[in-house]
């Protein structure tokens, strides 16, 4: 089933009318605008251009009968296709550099052949999803907030081939997707990535014998606990506490010794630093999982 782009939310809200309904099991093809819904069409339009009403839209929400709160659904991400062309912008007081920019500019970013023309320098094209969540039990959330339920987690390794794991929180869950990259680095220091329009296909299940509270990747590598927070430091506390976590209840290990063996061969890294919350994730090799006996068949 396609989810149209022309069914899009900007508010992560359980009130929200679902684009669709379906059973789980399922396999969808979400067809998404870039975060600015598609308003830039050329090097002029500048930031101070936008309407900052639509930005960040996300396409859905997905209803999916019979899933509850304190259920896990599954996402395997099969295939992002990118369509359009890149668009990056710079704006004075926007991202980590923001003090110091004196004037806007946007850049249109072509993309052939696999690659991201950059002014004179070919990029590679690692296509990978900014937003993607579930709809919060409490309070609507804009698409641009990242949190417990996902969003706007911008984390460049969301990419095809990986399983990311969203704790339910409604009814339905309620399942959004937007905001592609052709490529990001770590932190998305000027708020955008290589934004662009695609689709995304997805295998969508529910995660049996796993019980979370943040949203958590595997990918061929790693498995990677998310955490969003007012700072760093915040989100960094919380993904590394969810991983101890999950190490203490899935093995014999106990808190001191996970939290070694996390200090030896655990990754703390950031996400991104530019959302209203503040991304971080905490990741283990799953060579490193897989002799300590843990099961990753959820
Ligand atoms: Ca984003
Ligand atoms: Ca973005």
């Amino acid at each position: 089933m396609i989810i149209s782009k022309e069914k899009h939310i900007f508010v992560m809200d359980k009130e929200n009318i679902p684009a669709a309904r379906v059973n789980l099991p399922c396999r969808l093809t979400f067809e998404t605008l870039d975060c600015f819904s598609e308003q830039i069409k050329t090097v002029d339009d500048t930031l101070e251009c936008i309407n900052f009403e639509q930005v960040n839209p996300a396409t859905g929400p997905v209803y999916f009968e019979q899933v509850q709160p304190g259920d896990v659904l599954a996402i395997d991400i099969n295939d992002i296709r990118v369509k359009s062309p890149g668009k990056m912008v710079a704006a004075p007081g926007a991202g980590v550099l923001g003090n110091l920019i004196e004037k806007s500019e946007t850049l249109i970013l072509p993309i052939e052949n696999e690659k991201i023309q950059f002014k004179d320098l070919q990029l590679p094209l690692k296509p990978m999803i900014g937003v993607i969540g579930v709809a919060p039990a409490g309070e609507p959330l804009p698409c641009g907030v990242p949190n417990n339920h996902g969003g706007n987690i911008d984390t460049k390794l969301i990419t095809a081939g990986t399983t990311l794991f969203l704790p339910v929180q409604v009814e339905g869950a309620l399942l959004a997707i937007g905001d592609l990259h052709a490529l990001m680095g770590d932190g998305e220091i000027m708020v955008s990535g290589v934004e662009v329009s695609g689709e995304v296909d997805v295998s969508v299940r529910k995660a049996e014998g796993l019980k979370i509270n943040n949203p958590l990747l595997k990918t061929d590598q790693e498995l990677i606990f998310f955490a969003s927070a007012a700072t760093l430091d915040e989100a960094v506390e919380m993904a590394t506490k969810d991983m101890a976590n999950f190490l203490t209840e899935k093995t014999d290990l106990s808190l001191n010794e996970a939290g070694m063996l996390m200090s030896a061969c655990g990754n703390a890294q950031i996400s991104q630093v530019v959302d209203p919350l503040k991304t971080a994730r905490f990741s283990m090799p799953l060579e490193i999982l897989s002799k300590l006996g843990v099961k990753l068949d959820f």
